[in-house]
């Protein structure tokens, strides 16, 4: 197996076309007002090569926004668990979705495993693509650590002008990229000239809040009772939209649907979400996350404490959705900030 291999831009469209030959490919297109989503294609001129993150990120083929999970018929006396998933390959997901896919992974194969995630999880091939330079001001992902590729995909894509290089990290990247004879051996030329884009990287991409990446989790342990929280009670719409788009958020309602024949039906996931206001409500009426407040300070501990606690790593990729999203205008740089300015 070649580790790299470079691949003529103006064949991308062949490579594409092969693999829609045998899978469902989904990959980066424009929707209009510079925004973009993850949709299926049936050729490379489709793609936008250059994207800031998607409205939704990746996580909606691994997770999908509602999936069957078990359906049950009462006459029969059946209840039958369901498995709903497609082979697809995923083109280019940028550096900070391929660190929400690895949170994710973490999560759901942890115990008790999840295996409606983990068997479409099998199913999907990922090909990475690397943003040579800022997606826009909203971005983060320096000091998260998500700026350079670090695993997690079968095959990873860097500009490099007329030529992409490819990084070949799994046995099904080397299987897709043997598809069609457009793959060269990477040379020399080509090698250096991944070393100076990401040299290049090294130069523009720094820490985007007044703390180091290091100082976040400790910064989160002291914030519990922070007056950033009151501001932010005062703000929030509690619509929700911010964990949506999140590539790290995961908390799903289960949902039991009978048919109108009342024997049949089934149970369904959905996606939901921690910021509105019935979601940590429990019986007795009794609701532990009642305030906004309380909400918003949930979101963040959820990116920066609890998971570090947990899993050693910080749950928030940097892409930037939920200040990009937020109606409010709350942006996780200026917060962060303020917690900073607060702790001095
Ligand atoms: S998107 Fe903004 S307004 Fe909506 S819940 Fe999130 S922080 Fe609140
Ligand atoms: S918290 Fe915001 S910036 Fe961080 S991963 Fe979630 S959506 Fe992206």
């Amino acid at each position: 197996m070649q580790q790299f291999v470079t691949l003529q831009k103006k064949d991308l469209n062949t490579f594409i076309s092969a693999l829609v030959q045998s899978q469902k490919v989904v990959a980066p297109v424009s929707r209009g007002y510079n925004n973009f989503s993850f949709q299926e294609v049936t050729s490379g001129d489709e793609i936008s090569l250059k994207y800031i993150p998607t409205i939704l990120p990746p996580k909606k083929y691994f997770l999908p926004t509602q999936e069957t999970v078990i359906s049950y018929n009462k006459r029969e006396n059946s209840v039958n668990a369901t498995l709903e998933y497609e082979k697809m390959v995923i083109f280019g997901v940028h550096t900070c979705d391929l660190a929400g896919i690895q949170c994710l992974n973490m999560v759901f194969a942890d115990k008790p495993k999840d295996m409606n995630y983990i068997v479409r999880k099998s199913k999907i091939a990922i090909i990475g693509l690397e943003c040579n330079d800022y997606c826009d001001e909203y971005a983060s992902c320096h000091v998260v650590d998500n700026h350079l590729p670090n695993g997690g995909y079968d095959l990873f894509f860097t500009d490099l002008g007329d030529v992409f290089m490819v990084h070949i990290n799994t046995m099904l990247g080397d299987e897709l990229v043997g598809k069609v004879p457009v793959f060269k051996p990477a040379d020399d030329k080509a090698l250096k000239a991944l070393e100076s884009v990401r040299q290049k990287k090294r130069s523009i991409f720094k820490d985007e809040v007044n703390v180091k990446h290091e100082d976040l989790k400790p910064l989160f342990d002291r914030s519990f009772t922070s007056k950033v929280w009151e501001d932010l009670n005062k703000r929030c719409l509690a619509c929700g939209n911010c964990t949506n788009v999140c590539p790290t958020c995961y908390c799903f309602d289960i949902i039991d649907e009978p048919n109108l024949d009342l024997n049949t039906g089934a149970r369904l996931r959905r996606w939901d979400s921690c910021q509105t206001e019935p979601f940590a409500k429990v019986a007795g009426n009794e609701n532990f996350r009642k305030e906004r407040s309380q909400r918003q300070r949930h979101r963040y501990m959820r990116k920066f404490k609890y998971p570090v606690d947990k899993y050693s790593r910080y749950f928030c990729t940097g892409c930037g959705r939920c200040s990009r999203t937020c109606m409010a205008e709350i942006k996780l740089k200026e917060t962060v900030n303020a917690l900073a300015k607060e702790a001095k």
